[in-house]
């Protein structure tokens, strides 16, 4: 294993000792799934009768194979699209009952990143993260003091005028988080965001993961990857058939 790899992961874990404080202590639920099912073409229950809830501070692990439901969890939690029963709230609020006009202040609240990243060809990592804001009628004295500090966090300042082609995966990925952090999320979700990274850019991006959430984001991280889910040492959630399988606590990668 790398050093940077090592380093990353004993970040980590070093960090869990603090955390396992406040994220346990704080027991202020954000957000309640209650009994949700999503069915597709009447009989494919992609998510089936899911109930849980999840506390400020948490760290996620969402796992189970493909077709478990993940990703339509994801959409729901997302309000991307609408469960066929149940009730969804965020911050007391049933997300399931927004209407048309209310969803883009409840998607800027929701930063969400991809495996394939989803930015925008042919702009730099600058215009990538600015277009975000521009789109939300920011004005543009704040997006030029706002943009440069997000691009901070992500640790990509010497890329900032980079076009997002020439990037590396792991660069990408960064400014994707970049994006979804405009809007200073209280929920970032990754779906799969180290799929088609490299080894050292995973840890790399777990790392960076981990310092949204010690900053007050919850995280919920949907991946395959076992090794980094038994690193986390954090709560996972695992799916099957569109079913909550397993919640544990500090829970380990298992299907
Ligand atoms: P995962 O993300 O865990 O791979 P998905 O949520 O993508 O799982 O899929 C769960 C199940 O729902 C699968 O059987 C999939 O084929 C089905 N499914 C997902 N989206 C749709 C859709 N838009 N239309 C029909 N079936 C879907």
């Amino acid at each position: 294993m790398s050093e940077i790899n090592l380093k990353s992961k004993e970040y980590i874990q070093s960090s869990n000792a603090d955390l396992s404080s406040s994220a346990q202590k704080n027991s202020d639920t954000v957000i309640e799934f209650k009994n949700v099912s999503k069915t597709y073409q009447q009989c494919i229950r992609a998510v089936d009768s899911a109930s849980f809830k999840i506390s400020v501070g948490e760290f996620i692990s969402l796992v189970g194979p493909s077709g478990a439901g993940k990703s339509t969890l994801i959409r729901l939690l997302t309000a991307a699209e609408k469960p066929t029963s149940g009730q969804i709230y965020v911050a007391s609020r049933d997300i399931t009952q927004l209407k048309k006009q209310e969803l883009p202040f409840y998607h800027r609240k929701v930063g969400v990143i991809f495996q394939d990243f989803k930015l925008l060809p042919r702009k730099t990592v600058y215009e990538n993260i600015a277009f975000a804001l521009e789109v939300a009628d920011i004005a543009n004295k704040e997006i030029t003091e706002r943009v440069p500090k997000i691009i901070e966090i992500v640790g990509l300042t010497s890329r900032i005028n980079a076009m997002t082609e020439e990037l590396s995966g792991g660069e990408k990925q960064r400014v994707s988080i970049a994006r979804a952090l405009v809007h200073n999320p209280k929920l970032l979700i990754a779906d799969e965001p180290t799929g088609n990274l490299d080894p050292v850019s995973t840890w790399e991006i777990i790392e960076l993961l981990f310092k949204i959430n010690k900053q007050g984001t919850i995280v919920i991280l949907a991946t395959h990857d076992k090794e980094v889910v038994d690193t986390l040492e954090r709560r996972v959630i695992s799916m099957r058939d569109g079913k909550i399988i397993s919640d544990q606590e500090k829970g380990k990668y298992v299907l």
